[in-house]
Protein backbone atom coordinates (compact mmCIF):
# COMPACT_ATOMS: atom_id res chain seq x y z
CA UNK A 1 0.00 0.00 0.00
CA UNK A 2 3.37 2.20 0.55
CA UNK A 3 4.60 2.05 -3.12
CA UNK A 4 3.71 5.38 -5.65
CA UNK A 5 0.85 5.67 -7.36
CA UNK A 6 0.59 6.57 -11.24
CA UNK A 7 -2.85 6.05 -12.27
CA UNK A 8 -5.66 8.78 -11.18
CA UNK A 9 -8.03 8.69 -7.95
CA UNK A 10 -10.95 7.80 -11.19
CA UNK A 11 -9.08 5.39 -12.79
CA UNK A 12 -8.06 3.56 -9.16
CA UNK A 13 -12.42 3.57 -8.41
CA UNK A 14 -12.72 2.26 -11.95
CA UNK A 15 -10.00 -0.66 -11.84
CA UNK A 16 -11.32 -1.11 -8.16
CA UNK A 17 -14.81 -1.86 -8.74
CA UNK A 18 -13.84 -3.68 -11.80
CA UNK A 19 -12.07 -6.45 -9.64
CA UNK A 20 -14.40 -5.82 -6.63
CA UNK A 21 -17.34 -7.72 -8.95
CA UNK A 22 -14.59 -10.51 -8.75
CA UNK A 23 -13.71 -10.43 -4.99
CA UNK A 24 -14.48 -14.14 -2.99
CA UNK A 25 -14.61 -13.44 0.36
CA UNK A 26 -14.17 -10.35 3.80
CA UNK A 27 -11.38 -10.30 6.05
CA UNK A 28 -9.79 -14.07 4.41
CA UNK A 29 -7.33 -13.85 1.81
CA UNK A 30 -5.66 -9.98 2.40
CA UNK A 31 -5.66 -9.79 -1.35
CA UNK A 32 -7.68 -8.23 -4.28
CA UNK A 33 -9.90 -11.19 -3.96
CA UNK A 34 -10.90 -9.78 -0.16
CA UNK A 35 -13.17 -6.73 -0.25
CA UNK A 36 -11.46 -5.32 2.65
CA UNK A 37 -7.96 -5.16 0.70
CA UNK A 38 -9.98 -2.83 -1.89
CA UNK A 39 -11.37 -1.17 0.28
CA UNK A 40 -8.36 -0.01 2.15
CA UNK A 41 -6.83 0.47 -1.12
CA UNK A 42 -9.08 3.15 -2.22
CA UNK A 43 -9.38 4.66 1.18
CA UNK A 44 -4.86 4.99 0.90
CA UNK A 45 -5.78 6.45 -2.50
CA UNK A 46 -8.47 9.11 -1.14
CA UNK A 47 -5.54 9.76 1.47
CA UNK A 48 -3.02 10.69 -1.41
CA UNK A 49 -5.74 12.57 -3.26
CA UNK A 50 -7.59 14.38 -0.44
CA UNK A 51 -4.79 15.07 2.49
CA UNK A 52 -7.33 17.81 4.40
CA UNK A 53 -9.07 14.36 5.40
CA UNK A 54 -9.11 14.36 8.90
CA UNK A 55 -9.23 10.92 9.67
CA UNK A 56 -5.49 9.52 10.85
CA UNK A 57 -4.79 7.47 13.67
CA UNK A 58 -5.89 8.73 17.06
CA UNK A 59 -8.82 10.18 15.97
CA UNK A 60 -11.31 7.53 17.25
CA UNK A 61 -14.17 10.23 17.90
CA UNK A 62 -16.78 8.26 15.43
CA UNK A 63 -15.49 4.78 17.51
CA UNK A 64 -17.32 6.47 21.04
CA UNK A 65 -20.34 8.65 19.01
CA UNK A 66 -20.99 5.93 16.36
CA UNK A 67 -18.94 2.91 17.71
CA UNK A 68 -21.35 -0.08 16.41
CA UNK A 69 -20.36 -0.87 13.61
CA UNK A 70 -22.84 -3.33 11.32
CA UNK A 71 -20.44 -6.55 11.50
CA UNK A 72 -21.72 -9.29 9.34
CA UNK A 73 -21.12 -12.78 10.56
CA UNK A 74 -18.27 -13.76 7.68
CA UNK A 75 -16.40 -10.49 9.78
CA UNK A 76 -17.09 -11.28 13.06
CA UNK A 77 -15.56 -14.69 12.38
CA UNK A 78 -12.68 -13.44 11.80
CA UNK A 79 -12.30 -11.27 15.16
CA UNK A 80 -13.24 -14.07 16.69
CA UNK A 81 -10.64 -15.72 15.69
CA UNK A 82 -8.12 -13.10 16.54
CA UNK A 83 -9.66 -12.50 20.03
CA UNK A 84 -9.23 -16.31 20.12
CA UNK A 85 -5.70 -16.40 18.62
CA UNK A 86 -3.55 -13.08 18.65
CA UNK A 87 -5.24 -10.81 21.43
CA UNK A 88 -3.86 -11.32 25.15
CA UNK A 89 -6.41 -12.48 27.25
CA UNK A 90 -6.49 -9.71 29.74
CA UNK A 91 -7.09 -7.48 26.71
CA UNK A 92 -9.78 -10.03 25.99
CA UNK A 93 -11.11 -9.53 29.59
CA UNK A 94 -11.17 -6.13 29.71
CA UNK A 95 -13.02 -5.79 26.14
CA UNK A 96 -15.50 -7.97 27.49
CA UNK A 97 -15.97 -5.73 31.01
CA UNK A 98 -16.31 -3.06 28.93
CA UNK A 99 -18.82 -4.57 26.85
CA UNK A 100 -20.65 -5.49 30.32
CA UNK A 101 -20.42 -1.84 31.37
CA UNK A 102 -21.12 0.09 28.24
CA UNK A 103 -24.03 -2.15 27.21
CA UNK A 104 -25.42 -5.20 29.12
CA UNK A 105 -28.35 -2.94 29.75
CA UNK A 106 -28.76 -2.06 26.66
CA UNK A 107 -29.23 -5.36 24.88
CA UNK A 108 -33.23 -4.62 24.36
CA UNK A 109 -32.75 -2.00 22.44
CA UNK A 110 -29.75 -3.20 20.39
CA UNK A 111 -32.22 -6.00 19.45
CA UNK A 112 -34.19 -3.62 17.91
CA UNK A 113 -31.52 -2.03 15.94
CA UNK A 114 -30.81 -5.99 14.67
CA UNK A 115 -34.07 -5.43 12.04
CA UNK A 116 -32.30 -1.91 10.56
CA UNK A 117 -28.75 -4.26 10.94
CA UNK A 118 -29.95 -6.63 8.35
CA UNK A 119 -30.18 -3.81 5.51
CA UNK A 120 -27.17 -3.15 4.29
CA UNK A 121 -27.98 0.40 3.47
CA UNK A 122 -30.78 1.03 5.76
CA UNK A 123 -32.29 4.46 6.25
CA UNK A 124 -34.81 3.91 8.94
CA UNK A 125 -33.81 6.08 12.21
CA UNK A 126 -32.02 3.79 14.94
CA UNK A 127 -33.51 3.37 18.14
CA UNK A 128 -32.51 5.54 21.08
CA UNK A 129 -29.56 3.61 22.18
CA UNK A 130 -27.67 5.80 24.20
CA UNK A 131 -24.40 4.57 24.62
CA UNK A 132 -22.75 4.10 20.92
CA UNK A 133 -19.50 3.13 22.25
CA UNK A 134 -17.43 0.33 20.85
CA UNK A 135 -16.46 -2.39 23.01
CA UNK A 136 -13.22 -2.56 21.06
CA UNK A 137 -11.99 0.96 21.96
CA UNK A 138 -9.11 0.96 24.19
CA UNK A 139 -6.82 3.64 25.06
CA UNK A 140 -8.44 5.71 21.97
CA UNK A 141 -7.14 3.17 19.21
CA UNK A 142 -8.88 -0.08 18.31
CA UNK A 143 -8.12 -2.96 19.40
CA UNK A 144 -8.93 -4.51 16.76
CA UNK A 145 -7.38 -2.62 14.10
CA UNK A 146 -6.44 -5.64 11.82
CA UNK A 147 -9.20 -7.38 11.59
CA UNK A 148 -11.87 -4.27 12.20
CA UNK A 149 -14.97 -4.31 10.20
CA UNK A 150 -15.60 -3.45 6.85
CA UNK A 151 -17.78 0.08 7.78
CA UNK A 152 -14.82 0.71 9.96
CA UNK A 153 -11.93 0.82 7.08
CA UNK A 154 -14.40 2.51 4.68
CA UNK A 155 -15.60 5.23 7.44
CA UNK A 156 -14.38 8.97 6.23
CA UNK A 157 -13.55 7.67 2.59
CA UNK A 158 -16.06 7.19 0.85
CA UNK A 159 -19.85 8.57 -0.78
CA UNK A 160 -22.96 7.41 0.83
CA UNK A 161 -26.15 7.25 -1.70
CA UNK A 162 -29.19 6.37 0.62
CA UNK A 163 -32.18 6.17 -1.63
CA UNK A 164 -34.32 9.33 -1.63
CA UNK A 165 -31.70 11.18 -0.36
CA UNK A 166 -28.45 13.40 -1.85
CA UNK A 167 -25.17 11.44 -2.14
CA UNK A 168 -23.03 12.35 1.22
CA UNK A 169 -19.64 11.77 2.54
CA UNK A 170 -19.34 8.59 4.62
CA UNK A 171 -18.16 10.36 7.65
CA UNK A 172 -18.84 12.24 10.50
CA UNK A 173 -19.83 15.92 10.21
CA UNK A 174 -15.95 17.58 10.85
CA UNK A 175 -14.54 15.32 8.77
CA UNK A 176 -17.20 16.42 5.66
CA UNK A 177 -16.93 19.80 6.61
CA UNK A 178 -13.14 20.08 6.73
CA UNK A 179 -12.88 17.62 3.33
CA UNK A 180 -15.21 20.51 1.44
CA UNK A 181 -13.73 23.76 3.24
CA UNK A 182 -10.37 22.42 1.66
CA UNK A 183 -11.77 21.58 -1.48
CA UNK A 184 -13.38 25.08 -1.48
CA UNK A 185 -10.27 27.17 -0.50
CA UNK A 186 -8.20 24.87 -2.91
CA UNK A 187 -10.88 26.21 -5.26
CA UNK A 188 -11.64 22.62 -6.65
CA UNK A 189 -15.10 21.85 -7.83
CA UNK A 190 -16.54 18.66 -7.06
CA UNK A 191 -15.66 15.88 -4.55
CA UNK A 192 -14.46 12.83 -6.38
CA UNK A 193 -14.60 9.68 -3.53
CA UNK A 194 -15.54 6.06 -4.25
CA UNK A 195 -19.14 4.88 -3.50
CA UNK A 196 -19.49 2.89 -0.70
CA UNK A 197 -23.04 1.19 -1.28
CA UNK A 198 -21.22 -1.18 -3.82
CA UNK A 199 -18.35 -2.36 -1.25
CA UNK A 200 -21.12 -2.86 1.71
CA UNK A 201 -23.54 -4.58 -0.50
CA UNK A 202 -20.99 -7.11 -1.49
CA UNK A 203 -19.99 -7.46 2.58
CA UNK A 204 -23.31 -8.60 2.98
CA UNK A 205 -23.96 -10.69 -0.50
CA UNK A 206 -20.40 -12.90 0.69
CA UNK A 207 -22.22 -12.84 4.11
CA UNK A 208 -25.20 -15.03 2.86
CA UNK A 209 -22.17 -17.83 2.87
CA UNK A 210 -22.13 -17.77 6.76
CA UNK A 211 -25.72 -17.72 7.22
CA UNK A 212 -26.51 -14.17 5.93
CA UNK A 213 -26.51 -12.41 9.78
CA UNK A 214 -25.31 -9.44 11.05
CA UNK A 215 -25.36 -7.51 14.02
CA UNK A 216 -23.48 -4.96 16.60
CA UNK A 217 -20.23 -6.11 18.17
CA UNK A 218 -21.72 -6.02 21.35
CA UNK A 219 -23.88 -8.42 20.65
CA UNK A 220 -21.85 -10.55 18.93
CA UNK A 221 -19.83 -10.39 22.05
CA UNK A 222 -22.50 -11.36 24.37
CA UNK A 223 -24.18 -14.05 22.06
CA UNK A 224 -20.55 -16.01 22.72
CA UNK A 225 -20.19 -15.67 26.62
CA UNK A 226 -20.07 -19.23 28.77
CA UNK A 227 -22.20 -18.79 31.57
CA UNK A 228 -19.54 -17.58 34.01
CA UNK A 229 -19.09 -14.29 31.73
CA UNK A 230 -15.55 -15.71 29.13
CA UNK A 231 -15.55 -15.77 25.59
CA UNK A 232 -17.02 -19.26 24.60
CA UNK A 233 -14.82 -21.40 22.43
CA UNK A 234 -17.46 -22.27 19.50
CA UNK A 235 -18.16 -19.58 16.56
CA UNK A 236 -21.73 -19.17 15.91
CA UNK A 237 -22.30 -17.58 12.88
CA UNK A 238 -26.44 -17.43 13.88
CA UNK A 239 -26.62 -17.06 17.04
CA UNK A 240 -30.00 -16.68 18.82
CA UNK A 241 -29.72 -13.44 20.00
CA UNK A 242 -33.45 -12.90 21.55
CA UNK A 243 -32.32 -15.42 24.24
CA UNK A 244 -30.13 -12.72 25.89
CA UNK A 245 -33.08 -11.12 27.25
CA UNK A 246 -34.77 -14.45 27.95
S1 LIG B 1 -14.75 10.05 10.71
FE1 LIG B 1 -14.39 11.83 12.05
S2 LIG B 1 -14.14 11.00 14.12
FE2 LIG B 1 -13.88 9.30 12.65
S3 LIG B 1 -11.65 9.18 12.29
FE3 LIG B 1 -12.54 10.51 10.68
S4 LIG B 1 -12.33 12.59 11.53
FE4 LIG B 1 -12.07 11.18 13.23
S1 LIG C 1 -14.06 -1.87 15.63
FE1 LIG C 1 -12.36 -0.47 15.99
S2 LIG C 1 -12.52 1.07 14.36
FE2 LIG C 1 -14.48 0.00 14.48
S3 LIG C 1 -15.76 1.23 15.87
FE3 LIG C 1 -14.73 -0.35 17.11
S4 LIG C 1 -12.87 0.62 17.89
FE4 LIG C 1 -13.62 1.86 16.16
Amino acid sequence: MNSPINISLRDSIIQIGHLLAHTTNVAQTDDVFDVNYLIDFLAFRVGQEYPAIPCKAGCSQCCIDSGLPRTTAAEWAVIYVYLKTQMPAEVVADVLARNERLHRSQIPLLLQEQERIQEPLSKTPMPPIGCLECPFLRDQMCSIYPVRPAICRGFGNFTLRLPGRDPSVFACQMAADTLLEDLQARQIAGLELPAWNKFIEKVYALNQAFGGVAATLPLWLFSHLTPDGHLGDNWQPTPDFEALIS
